[in-house]
């Protein structure tokens, strides 16, 4: 345990994942009083494991489109400006691995404002035949930030304290975890036991491996196709993952199967180009933390216990506007990124700040309470 601080903090993050990392980060440079907490270290969870590639997500319009593309431009510019050291920046082939998912990027080339071009004739050559007659967008700018050293640049002195967050109590208008104590409460848990009982907060946990290569085959740009491809800023080294596996749990206890995971993102990657001379140098493993639609979480907790008790119908179906909900007070959740936590990491940690630093309201499309109507219908 850290030594008692007597003078509290403006604000507490609970996960030194790249939500906590990248919201101690923008909160600290706003002028606030920052501490980070996690039980095993800098990004020692799915942050850790992951690419961590700031690619677009390809999907059809609507509102996930619009914020994953606010993001994308975000996490670029972000990276880039801030931490340039550990990010390489290099284009990205987006090749389709269906049919169906040949429509999408048909239907996002004829949208997308991204600066994109044909596939230079050395990248063709290296593709197989499957690759080459797939749907695929060829985009001048991609990025790859190596995920550990990104996040210990970001909470650089930020007080940091390593230990398991358990009983999280608030009192006299201070949230109280271990010995710190602060008026905002962030948690950036990702896909661990949630520490308040928030059981309508939809997420779920998808397991992913990735493998560092050593080849001698030259990659010239990020591919993403079955798996992702990629030259990284270590010199020699390429990246190739994940793997999504919603059947394995670390929660469950089972050994997991390093092996044969290998197996599977190099026979993934066989079907996008021939490697030569692998060497695998280091596996990686993580949970994802997924929402159930999709769309990342970021604003404040329903107290579903208090609010079941005000308004008893909405158990039968009852509609109450959400700003009438009881919240935990000064209480935010950063969460459901999925696949795509380095690139809407800077998007959310910006807008956490203009809440909590800035006095603005958070979008609440995004709030974790959108699921809690749905979950309170289920208890009657
Ligand atoms: C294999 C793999 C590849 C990926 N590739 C990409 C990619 O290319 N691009 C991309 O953008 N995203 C990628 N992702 C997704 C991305 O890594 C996640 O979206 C991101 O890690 C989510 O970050 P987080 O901070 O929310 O959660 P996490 O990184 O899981 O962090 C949560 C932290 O909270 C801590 N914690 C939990 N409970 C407690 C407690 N009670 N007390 C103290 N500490 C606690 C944990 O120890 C953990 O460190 C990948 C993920 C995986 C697994």
């Amino acid at each position: 345990m850290p030594t008692l601080k007597t003078s509290p903090y403006d604000v507490i993050i609970i996960g030194a994942g790249v939500n906590g990392c990248c919201s101690a980060y923008t909160l600290h440079r706003a002028g606030l009083r920052v501490a980070l907490i996690d039980q095993n270290g800098i990004a020692s969870g799915g942050s850790g494991a992951a690419g961590a590639f700031i690619s677009p997500k390809i999907s059809k319009a609507g509102e996930l489109k619009e914020i994953m593309s606010e993001a994308h431009t975000e996490a670029l510019d972000f990276y880039t400006t801030n931490f340039p050291n550990f990010t390489l920046v290099k284009p990205l082939l987006h090749i389709a691995n269906s049919p169906k998912e040949g429509e999408k990027v048909e239907s996002f080339i004829r949208d997308t404002h991204l600066k994109h071009s044909n596939i230079p004739h050395k990248i063709q050559t290296l593709l197989s035949d499957e690759a080459q007659n797939a749907a695929s967008i060829y985009f001048d700018t991609g990025a790859i930030v190596d995920a550990q050293g990104v996040c210990r640049a970001m909470v650089d002195g930020i007080d940091f304290y390593c230990f398991k967050a358990e009983h999280i109590t608030h009192e006299n208008g201070l949230w109280q975890v271990g010995n710190l104590h602060a008026k905002h409460l962030v948690l950036s848990i990702g896909a661990y036991p949630k520490l308040l009982p928030v059981d309508y907060v939809g997420l779920r946990g998808i397991w992913g491996h990735r493998i560092d290569i050593e080849t001698s085959t030259h990659i010239p740009c990020i591919l993403h196709q079955h798996v992702s491809i990629s030259p990284t800023n270590k010199e020699g080294i390429v990246a190739i993952g994940a793997t999504h596996d919603v059947h394995y749990s670390p929660f469950s206890g089972e050994p997991y199967d390093l092996v044969q995971g290998r197996e599977i993102l190099l026979e993934k990657a066989s079907k996008t180009l021939m490697l030569n001379n692998i060497i695998v140098l280091a596996d990686y493993t993580g949970l994802r933390s997924g929402s159930n639609d999709y769309l990342p979480m970021l604003g404040n907790l329903v107290n579903a216990d208090a609010t079941l008790a005000k308004y008893p119908h909405i158990r039968h179906g009852q509609a109450v506007n959400p700003t009438d909900y009881l919240y935990y007070p000064n209480v935010t959740m950063i969460n459901g990124s999925g696949g795509y936590g380095f690139v809407l990491a800077p998007y959310l940690a910006k807008r956490l700040k203009e809440f909590i630093a800035d006095g603005f309201e958070m979008d609440p499309i995004l709030s974790p309470s959108r699921f809690f109507p749905r979950w309170a219908k289920r208890q009657s």
